[in-house]
């Protein structure tokens, strides 16, 4: 079996979609809810329940349970963690050296607490990326300058280039082809990609392989794509590893309202002329990246683990907090309460702060290939990347089995929200996935979304402004609730392992 969920694609993300999976992808997010529709998919159809009234946990768990939400409330450090992260060290893209530093702090942060077992885990990346000049603007009419951002892991113009902006529009395959050649050597402002016929819909995977593989052989001279949000909002994307790549040459998100710009003189005027700058460089040789791991040991089971984790690396437009700062801050406030208590869990706590992510879920890929012989002792891996809001819940990926146990882990933060259990497999939107492939119960949380897909998620303004204190408090009591649940609980029954492409 494939991977059990695919997407149809949004023609303003085409590009990001034929990279097939983009991790945190907003336009996979807005099919969350066709997918618990989706007849195909495991306990689709079944509407997110409330927990039931038998899954009231043993008096000891829940006692220890609201404890470490008082100390949450109370002491939490959440938002000072994401202040320090984000603001003095920064945008942490994977490969860099602010990432390295961020991993430091994040180790020594975690010994402060007590964790034991504090360590790196290192995984060959490829080449770093550093961005470089962005630069662009219409030579002649009205001059304007045009708000880019180049790609990562796309390389630089040669110096500033100047041409023509060529449209490419095709509405099938066939137009695609024939289209293609005529843009050899042009500045590309990507504004129509085919979408699959009825035939095409049966192997869909091919056909965007197809369009990927074609746009690889297309030598523009650079590509534009449309960002794809409003009010000169940016996203990013991209990749070291050539399978998520487009295109070898450079590329650029554009704001989406002087992209229309660019349309309406074409369309006025048959013509426009843009001066383009991009310098991205690449690292001389490939690099490392390093997942972070610390731990408490458990009492009674060590070798049994839970895995509660997020994505330290974000994107660099911004500085990272909501994607995925929360998640990152969210993990080590989790061990910090259990530490600050002294509360002994019985099976182990393992924090896991992934890297890679961005670029394609390469640090929890990595993290599972190196831990292949251990997944069966893995008994729930628990991840928060879905932006600052309040965790309502987790997804039973599609095993009905897991209700009962995460009804139960769930029970004592009710209260707080943590109330529901969405009868569908989240797909690979984060680092839950490479585990969830491998039959390890592994799950996102559900977030309320507050403006993280339509402002923050991989734009120039994911920053502190848009986290909301309180609701960071929640989603760290959330997160060591459920925690403390499948620490202390019965074992979630690991599934059938997915089969590989
Ligand atoms: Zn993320």
């Amino acid at each position: 079996m494939q991977r059990p969920l695919t997407h149809s694609p949004s023609p303003r993300h085409c590009v990001t979609l034929l990279a097939e999976a983009s991790v945190c992808c907003f336009v996979l997010f807005l099919h969350a809810v066709a997918l618990a529709q989706d007849p195909k998919v495991p306990g689709a159809n079944k509407q997110p329940s409330a927990i039931p009234s038998w899954a009231t946990p043993d008096a000891p768990q829940q006692s220890e349970a609201a404890r470490l939400m008082r100390e949450i409330a109370e002491h939490s450090q959440a938002f000072q963690n994401l202040e320090e992260m984000c603001e003095d060290i920064g945008p942490r893209l994977t490969g860099s050296d602010k990432l390295r530093q961020a991993q430091a702090w994040a180790m020594s942060k975690l010994k402060g607490y007590g964790a034991a077992n504090v360590h790196e885990e290192p995984y060959e990346f490829g080449k770093a990326w550093t961005r470089g000049i962005a630069w662009a603007r219409i030579l002649g009419a009205n001059g304007q300058e045009l708000h880019v951002a180049q790609e990562a892991w796309s390389p630089a113009t040669d110096g500033m280039i100047k041409g023509e902006v060529a449209l490419l529009e095709a509405k099938s395959f066939d137009e695609l082809k024939s289209a293609l050649p005529t843009l050899q050597g042009r500045i590309v402002l990507l504004n129509d990609l085919p979408k699959p016929s009825e035939e095409e819909e049966k192997d869909k995977s091919a056909f965007y392989e197809a369009v990927r593989e074609a746009l690889r052989r297309a030598q523009f001279q650079a590509l534009l794509e449309e960002s794809g949000k409003p009010n000169d909002l940016m996203t990013m994307d991209g990749s070291p590893v050539t399978k998520w790549k487009t295109t070898d040459v450079p590329r650029a998100f554009i704001a989406d309202e002087h992209a229309h710009l660019l349309k309406r003189l074409i369309a006025r005027h048959g013509k426009v002329e843009i001066g383009l700058s991009l310098g991205g460089t690449f690292s001389k040789d490939p690099v490392k990246a390093y997942n972070v791991v610390a731990e408490i040991q458990g009492s009674e089971k060590p070798q049994e683990v839970v895995i509660v984790g997020g994505h330290q690396d974000s994107w660099d437009l911004g500085t990272g907090a909501t994607d995925n700062g929360t998640g990152t801050v969210v993990a080590m406030e989790v061990l910090r309460a259990m530490k600050a208590l002294g509360l002994k869990p019985k099976r182990t706590l393992r924090v896991v702060l992934f890297s890679g992510e961005e670029q394609g879920l390469l640090g929890s890929e990595a993290y599972v290939k190196a831990h292949d012989r251990e997944l069966g002792d893995i008994q729930a891996v628990l991840i928060d990347d879905l932006g600052s809001g309040r965790i309502t819940g987790w997804p039973d990926m599609g095993e009905e089995s897991v209700r009962p146990l995460l009804a139960a882990a769930m029970a004592p933060a009710n209260s707080e929200g943590l109330k529901t259990i969405g009868p569908f497999t989240m797909p690979a939107w984060t680092d839950h996935w490479p585990f969830h492939r491998k039959g390890v119960p592994s799950f996102g949380a559900l977030q309320e979304s507050l403006d993280y897909f339509q402002t923050t998620h991989h734009s120039q303004v994911d920053t502190l402004d848009h986290v909301v204190k309180e609701d960071l408090v929640q989603s760290a009591q959330a997160m060591a609730v459920t925690a403390w649940g499948l620490l202390n609980g019965e074992p979630l029954p690991h599934h059938v392992p997915l089969l590989e492409k």
